[in-house]
């Protein structure tokens, strides 16, 4: 009896138990269709390099002596959808059985559900054999409570993992060293360069072309920059640990003109298609600070294995804990749209002109650019959160939904009202300018709240924290704001209110 097994874009796990031996009666199906690369517009170099990582992985899986069936974009025969592709094979190849690994998109796990369904053969399902935690492992710790703090996880996961734990006590007696991670990059320091690959993707640019895919963003498709398969996954890896991770907490914060990713890892792509996973990234990192103690402090060890083994698998277990709901979330009923200048780069904030044109140029802008300049730029501009989300979904070479909703939607918009943050992460120019050199050359004036050239970011902010007095003034955190505001004289209110309401007018402008 033949089975088909389907293996979905961010499902090139190399590793699997799937592959582990040769089986004539199965056949492993992947393919590129229009429902996913038209759900939201892509960047050119996300599609690129899904499309690059998945014949890779097929061509491996074929090398191995499996068989495969690959249904390319441009395929005379290829349906477009899963669904229609799947029924195709199973005719063709009389099937008996399909089985399939879960997906991580909510959207897929409905309709993969809904077909198996109304299949008249059997069918399975299968881990990816991926993360730490299961899917429902986080509501699971969380159960019975209102506040889902990642902190309280992360220790727990440490724990559970054994992870710079000894006598269930951390390494280095604190869970935690957040406060040795917040440094400006000093002036004249350069950074390593970050390790790009340097391959032809052309082919697959043009096929992605032909069938007029609409995307944003550019590509160098001679001299393709990220990382399509597991080899090269390691080697950046293994180039991240010797070279960044020495000073990786210390700037995991920092910005600066012309740097695209500091001492960030790039990893994102090569973990979300599951090329590598989470554990042997982490295992790595420990391993190179095993090696060198006196060159790599805890501090730089820790703040990187917080990302991946506290915020990685906290976001994925928000995600199927919140789903579907979350997707409708809009805490503050923002509606504006997203200026214009966040598909070009062209506007004259300098952090924000920086932060855009390197996420058009990269497909890639590093935690903070993220967090601090678009998202906190987004929020404070009251844009509409479904506009936020399709931006950042298309936009990163890292984006699939389970990780970008919840950082986007939860995190960076909090238009969850506090699910995942205990407060908006929104700034004036003062953060900024603390953690960047952007504010030195830029056209509006850091120090300047109302008037000509007043940078944006301070009207905004006080703008932000008036209009929505009512849904955050009894948080503590941010009490303080409320009582620096409410000191203020009335004209200053008054000048910073007409100021941010003269910005948002004009927002395409800025
Ligand atoms: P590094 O700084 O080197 O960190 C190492 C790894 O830690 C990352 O590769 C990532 O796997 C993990 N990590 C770090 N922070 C987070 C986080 N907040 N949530 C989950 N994992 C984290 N990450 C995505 O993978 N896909 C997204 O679509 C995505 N969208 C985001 C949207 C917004 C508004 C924000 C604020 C963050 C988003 N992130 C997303 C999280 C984070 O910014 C990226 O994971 C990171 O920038 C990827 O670059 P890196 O591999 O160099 O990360
Ligand atoms: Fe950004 Fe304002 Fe600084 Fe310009 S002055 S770089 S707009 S924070």
């Amino acid at each position: 009896p033949q089975k088909l097994r389907l293996i979905l874009g961010d499902q090139l796990n190399y590793e699997h138990s799937w592959f582990r031996s040769l089986d004539d009666c199965t056949t492993y199906l992947m393919m590129e269709i229009r429902s996913e690369t038209d759900y939201t517009t892509h960047h050119i170099q996300k599609i690129t390099a899904f499309f690059f990582a998945m014949r890779n992985f097929a061509d491996w899986l074929k090398t191995a002596g499996h068989n495969v069936i690959y249904i390319k974009l441009g395929d005379a025969g290829n349906q477009q959808t899963f669904e229609a592709n799947i029924l195709k094979v199973i005719a063709e190849k009389e099937i008996c059985h399909f089985e399939y690994q879960l997906p991580d998109e909510y959207r897929i796990d409905i309709a993969l559900r809904n077909f198996c369904k109304s299949l008249a053969i059997t069918s399975d399902s299968a881990d990816t054999e991926h993360f730490y935690t299961t899917r429902e492992e986080l509501a699971d710790f969380f159960k019975g409570k209102t506040q889902y703090v990642m902190e309280t996880f992360y220790r727990a996961m440490r724990k559970k993992n054994n992870i710079l734990v000894f006598d269930s006590q951390p390494v280095g007696g604190q869970w935690n060293f957040d406060s040795d991670n917040r440094k400006k990059l000093p002036k004249g320091h350069t950074p390593p360069k970050p390790l790009v690959f340097d391959k032809d993707v052309s082919g697959i640019v043009s096929e992605i072309q032909k069938n007029d895919i609409s995307t944003m963003g550019t590509v160098d498709a001679h001299h393709f920059i990220w990382p399509t398969t597991r080899t090269e996954s390691l080697q950046l890896l293994n180039y991240f640990t010797e070279n960044c991770l020495p000073l990786f907490g210390s700037f995991q914060d920092a910005m600066a003109p012309g740097e695209w990713s500091i001492y960030h890892s790039r990893l994102s792509f090569s973990m979300n298609t599951k090329m590598i996973s989470p554990s042997e990234v982490v295992d790595a990192a420990i391993t190179e600070w095993q090696k060198r103690p006196d060159e790599i402090e805890l501090h730089q060890l820790e703040g990187f294995v917080r990302q991946i083994l506290g915020w990685r698998e906290y976001m994925r277990g928000i995600y199927w804990m919140k789903m579907p709901e979350f997707s409708q979330l809009n805490y503050f009923s923002h509606s504006n749209n997203l200026p214009e200048w966040f598909w070009t780069g062209k506007t004259k904030m300098h952090c924000l002109r920086e932060a855009i044109t390197q996420s058009l140029t990269y497909s890639y802008a590093h935690h903070i650019q993220r967090l601090m300049i678009t998202g906190n730029f987004a929020l404070l501009a009251g844009v509409d959160p479904d506009q936020v989300d399709d931006w950042y979904l298309g936009i990163y070479i890292d984006a699939i939904e389970w990780v970008e909703i919840t950082n986007t939607r939860g995190m960076s918009q909090f238009a969850d009202g506090g699910i995942i943050g205990t407060k908006p992460y929104v700034s004036s120019a003062t953060y900024i300018d603390k953690m960047s050199h952007y504010c030195g050359t830029c056209f509006y004036d850091k120090s300047k709240r109302t008037g000509p050239g007043a940078c944006p970011f301070n009207s905004l902010y006080w703008n932000f924290y008036d209009t929505n007095k009512e849904k955050l003034s009894k948080n503590t955190r941010v009490s303080m704001v409320y009582k620096i505001w409410d000191k203020m004289k009335p004209q200053e209110k008054v000048a910073l209110i007409e100021q941010a309401q003269y910005y948002l007018k004009n927002v395409n402008l800025l």
